[in-house]
């Protein structure tokens, strides 16, 4: 298995990552950061930037006082339109339009605000999709009198292609379909090329949110219209940041908020000017977005390393705690992802649980109830950094089996 890893070649299955890969990959990654006085279990909600990241955005706003806010983003658009091509190739939409807004949510809800509805179209999306994408289209399906439709999932969350064929074949066929890459709540990856070409079939456009995955799972490139994304969680950019890929002929129509800056008014209407971005505003905190572009930098060609490495210590938890009694491994042990999670025994038990690792250093997840349709209770999460050491793994399977 070292072998394997140290080649850095394709998945392996290991149930530990081998100790010369993981031990060169965690320590770039931890020799990154000065400040790692806990173990974080929780990047699925809020990674960690690394020092030259900090640093990047201090300069940018010590630049910003010295010589001017719009003078200071002249001076770093070449950075940042890099910025733009490398998430654009990393969301497998390699020759898209990437544009910044401040977060995942506002990403999703913009471009589909934005979106070219008629009425009557019909949107499908899985029952485990994340909530907020769920309220932004409930919203717009009144406003714009669509048809929602709800995608089968199996008992994993992974939406069922049998129904979804039977959907695509039927009257029903949706024109917009929306899924999540990596659930957030669920360690499982969707089958997106599956998903992709029976969207094709049915001349459906195809959104994938990849907030769970950038950075940790690779989006493949499928024909998607858009992919939405943030810069906080397994890109460990700063808070503040999120991102969409759109393709071409989608951007050209998306009707996006009109500013001063992207549109003008005109006897026959408004009228978008000519590149002007769909969504993007220009009034924006420029440090952060450059933390991010320094961010995408620095891990740049380690990130399929990276990833290897956080997915396989993502095995090694699952293997590490899969038995315990009382926790139920919500995803098999050997799921692509990093993202694990467990039912807990009980809310008040799952509380506590945080609080005793947090008291021994330990940052874990949880996902609260009601943050998709599928989960009803709150679960624990763990979303591990690529770091070398797993000691604290032992200290996590502790806590757990001694918690009633
Ligand atoms: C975190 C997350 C979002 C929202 O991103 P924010 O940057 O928190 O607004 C959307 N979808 C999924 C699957 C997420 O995990």
């Amino acid at each position: 298995m070292a072998d394997r890893f140290s080649d850095g070649c394709e998945a392996p299955g290991a149930v530990h990552p081998a100790p010369r890969f993981a031990a060169a990959c965690a320590a770039e990654w931890e020799a990154g950061r000065s400040s790692r006085d806990n173990v974080s279990l929780d990047v699925a909600r809020c990674g960690r930037p690394s020092d030259r990241v900090i640093a990047a955005m201090q300069r940018h706003l010590v630049a910003e006082q010295h010589i001017g806010g719009y003078e200071a983003e002249a001076a770093a658009a070449p950075q940042l339109d890099r910025a733009r091509l490398m998430l654009a190739a990393m969301m497998g939409v390699p020759r898209g339009r990437v544009e910044f807004v401040a977060n995942g949510t506002s990403a999703m809800a913009q471009l589909l605000a934005s979106w070219p509805w008629r009425p009557g179209m019909r949107v499908a999306l899985p029952r485990s999709e994340f909530a907020s994408t769920r309220l932004v289209l409930e919203r717009l399906a009144k406003r714009e009198r669509l048809r929602p439709i709800v995608l089968q999932e199996d008992s994993a969350g992974r939406v069922a292609l049998d129904a979804f064929g039977r959907l695509v074949a039927g009257d029903s066929r949706p024109s917009l379909v929306v899924v999540s890459h990596v659930p957030s709540h669920r360690g499982i990856v969707q089958p997106l090329p599956e998903i992709a070409e029976l969207c094709s079939q049915a001349e459906a456009r195809l959104v994938v949110d990849g907030c769970q995955s950038l950075g940790h799972v690779e989006v493949p490139c499928v024909g998607a219209a858009a992919v939405v994304g943030t810069s906080r969680k397994w890109l460990h950019g700063p808070r503040g940041v999120g991102f969409v890929a759109v393709e071409e002929t989608l951007w050209e129509q998306l009707d996006g908020p009109p500013t001063l800056q992207t549109h003008a008014s005109r006897p026959e209407g408004q009228a978008r000017l000519a590149n002007a971005p769909a969504l993007e505003l220009s009034e924006a905190a420029v440090a952060a977005r450059l933390g991010l572009a320094t961010a995408l930098e620095e891990t740049g060609e380690l990130v399929s390393d990276v990833a290897q490495h956080v997915l396989a210590i993502g095995r090694s938890i699952r293997h590490g705690l899969r038995e315990i009694p009382g926790w139920r491994l919500r995803e098999g042990p050997d799921e692509p992802t990093a993202l694990v999670t467990f039912d807990a025994p009980s809310d008040e038990t799952l509380s506590r649980v945080l609080v005793r690792l947090r008291e021994r250093g330990i940052h874990a997840g949880q996902v609260p109830a009601g943050r998709a349709l599928d989960l009803p209770r709150s679960i624990l999460r763990l979303a591990p950094e690529p770091v070398a050491r797993l000691d604290w793994l032992e200290t996590v399977r502790d806590v757990l089996a001694r918690a009633r």
